[in-house]
């Protein structure tokens, strides 16, 4: 099977050469934390909790961009099939893996009561994730420009991190005004925010020019 392939600590890239198309992969190995008095972890709640962080990062993040992708100098037949079949741009679909042995990420899912106002995080040096069980819910969020959401959803925002790209929505942040955008209060991917798959990309098919325009 044509398939490039590039494992970073953080995920790995697969450009499906004959699809012309991309898919980025983190596998996520899980501890299971609970907020007295709340019962232990059953499976079926550890599954609902992977499957629905999963579902929202897919809705949000996967078939949402192309990144726009040409030849450079010296390119190899692989460089030219991709170009060719792709038309000009490719398509990235994002997916999230759990693993039973340590992955990219350690996740510890902390089950809480909604309402509950631990914030979940990440951390991109150590590849790190708190997640809250009540931020699989919808919640409100307002940035510092004072615009609002009912209807913020933390999955997708915080596998954001997970690939490096830093919140929108402080004063401070070139985007700050880009509410829409996942990285601030809103539900939409921007190019920029695939700047490091971009990045990798650039290292992996001689010949081939990827780029996530920076706006
Ligand atoms: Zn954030």
């Amino acid at each position: 099977m044509p398939h490039v392939v590039s494992n970073q600590p953080w995920g790995t890239v697969d450009i499906v050469l004959h699809e012309g198309r991309i898919f980025f992969q983190q596998d996520w190995f899980y501890e299971w934390q609970v907020r007295p008095p709340l019962a232990p972890w059953s499976t079926d709640e550890k599954r609902n909790l992977h499957n629905t962080m999963d579902r929202q990062i897919w809705g949000v993040w996967s078939n949402r961009i192309r990144i726009p992708v040409r030849l450079g100098p010296s390119p190899d037949a692989r460089a030219r099939d991709l170009v060719a079949r792709c038309g000009g741009s490719v398509p990235i679909n994002f997916d999230i893996h759990w693993v039973l042995r340590p992955g990219h990420y350690r996740v510890t899912a902390v089950k809480t009561h909604p309402g509950s106002a631990d914030r979940s995080e990440v951390s991109f040096d150590t590849r790190t994730i708190t997640f809250y069980s009540h931020d699989l819910a919808p919640s409100g969020a307002q940035n510092d420009a004072g615009r609002q959401t009912n209807n913020f959803r933390t999955a997708p925002h915080e596998f954001g991190h997970t690939i490096n790209v830093d919140d929108e929505y402080m004063r401070g942040s070139p985007h700050l005004n880009d509410a829409q955008s996942i990285m601030n209060i809103g539900g939409r991917v921007r190019p920029r925010h695939l700047q490091l798959i971009v990045t990798t990309l650039n290292n992996m098919l001689p010949g081939c020019v990827f780029t996530a325009p920076a706006a």
